[in-house]
């Protein structure tokens, strides 16, 4: 298990989440701004209708004649001009010029511009803008409405256009100009003044927080989890009292080194080591002491051994064993002496443990040139009864097995 990839992987997983978040929380804020605006827009376009709807029905309204309200040169229909006394001269005012001059005020109050017009305006000076004109040629291609926030002079505005329906009451001005009930007669367009402003740093500044709590959150965590997997790790693998290899990690060696010996063709030296009079020295000094005895004559068999590849491990009890890949006997004999030597060499007192009177090793060596032709067991066995000779002929000394 590669814990610390995972913890990595989880980590971008996680960034990956808080940009996705980002992203769906940036593009609901623009998703409800446009359709705030859109519904903003909408209901000017509705109140301007219906009241231009008002003006239709009535055949137009009148109203006085003053500086700002001129005759409408344009508006040709009968009685446009009365008179209720010399005093008071009223003229008609359609739809079109109503609207037009509630846009002015709508304009002055509030910064909100509307306009009607049309691809064949009645009045030249009442054609379509840039923006009109595209949404006028969209109406016609049977676009219902349009809308969209621009920018100009570093201002954010919302444009909104829709077209006008000609309504039975229209066709008294606009007949002239051929159109029917139904017909798009041209639109009319509100411009809001709408900051197109989305709360992004307060968006960024909450997702960078989740995002940062999180990677802590899984870096303690998984910091956590490296630690308490080295421990298992190595637990499964280390002898707890010894600090060296254990019995299993043993197994997978020898199994390993056989495998390569063989594909090496190189011989493979097995040392089998085991405590002399070791019951004795429980009984004498008590387990605790024999405990300590373990570990010392543990690291003595470990600091023995000099090349990379060779391998020590307690083999139960008070046994350990060696392995030594490509090793002549020669060689393996000379280890096992070293081994053997440095035990004595630790002094460790066993007055029932004669002659020295010190903690010694029998040791037994077991070497097969060609792996193939014997198993990992074999061998065991072989260095197995090496020890075996060794304890026979008097312990605290090294025999092979020779008759491989
Ligand atoms: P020999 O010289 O023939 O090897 O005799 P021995 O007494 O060493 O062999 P024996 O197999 O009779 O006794 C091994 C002893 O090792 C018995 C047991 O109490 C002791 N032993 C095994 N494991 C441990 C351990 O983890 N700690 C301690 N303190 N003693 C252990
Ligand atoms: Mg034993
Ligand atoms: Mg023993």
């Amino acid at each position: 298990m590669k814990i610390k990839e995972n913890i990595l992987i989880i980590g971008m997983l996680w960034i990956g989440l808080i940009a996705l978040s980002f992203w769906w929380n940036y593009s609901q804020a623009v998703d409800s701004l446009e359709k705030n605006a859109l519904q903003s827009a909408r209901s000017f376009f509705q109140q301007i209708a219906i009241t231009r709807q008002w003006n239709a029905k009535h055949g137009g309204i009148y109203v006085p004649i003053t500086e700002e309200t001129q005759p409408n040169p344009y508006l040709k229909v009968p009685e446009r001009d009365i008179y209720i006394s010399p005093s008071l001269p009223l003229t008609k005012i359609n739809p079109a010029i109503m609207a037009r001059q509630l846009s002015e005020v709508a304009m002055e109050q509030k910064g909100i511009q509307f306009h009607s017009t049309s691809l064949k305006p009645i009045r030249p000076a009442n054609k379509p803008s840039q923006r009109e004109k595209a949404a006028l040629e969209e109406f016609e291609q049977g676009t219902l409405e349009v809308g969209y926030f621009f920018t100009k002079d570093t201002e954010s505005h919302y444009f909104y256009m829709a077209p006008l329906i000609t309504k039975k009451a229209c066709l008294g001005c606009h007949v002239q100009q051929g159109y029917k009930e139904g017909d798009i007669r041209g639109g009319t367009s509100i411009t809001l003044p709408l900051a197109k402003t989305i709360p992004i740093m307060s968006l960024l500044f909450g997702h960078l927080t989740i995002a940062l709590v999180g990677l802590v959150g899984i870096g303690m965590g998984g910091a956590r989890l490296n630690r308490a997997y080295t421990t298992i790790r190595r637990q499964a693998v280390f002898d707890a009292l010894t600090d060296i290899p254990n019995r299993r990690s043993f197994s997978e060696s020898i199994l390993r080194e056989f495998k390569r010996s063989r594909r090496d063709q190189e011989p493979l030296s097995i040392i089998l080591c085991d405590i002399d009079n070791f019951k004795a020295y429980n009984d004498t000094y008590g387990h605790t002491s024999g405990d300590i005895c373990l570990k010392k004559v543990a690291q003595a068999i470990k600091k023995s051994l000099h090349r990379p590849a060779d391998f020590c491990a307690r083999y139960g009890g008070e046994e350990f064993v060696v392995i030594l890949a490509n090793t002549s006997l020669a060689g393996s004999m000379l280890v096992a002496e070293r081994i053997r030597k440095s035990v004595v060499d630790l002094a460790i007192t066993h007055k029932k443990s004669l002659p020295l009177n010190v903690v010694s090793l029998s040791l037994g060596v077991a070497i097969s040139e060609d792996t193939s032709l014997i198993s990992h067991e074999d061998l065991i066995r072989f260095a197995d009864k090496a020890l075996y000779q060794a304890k026979d002929k008097g312990k605290n000394r090294v025999e092979a097995f020779l008759e491989i």
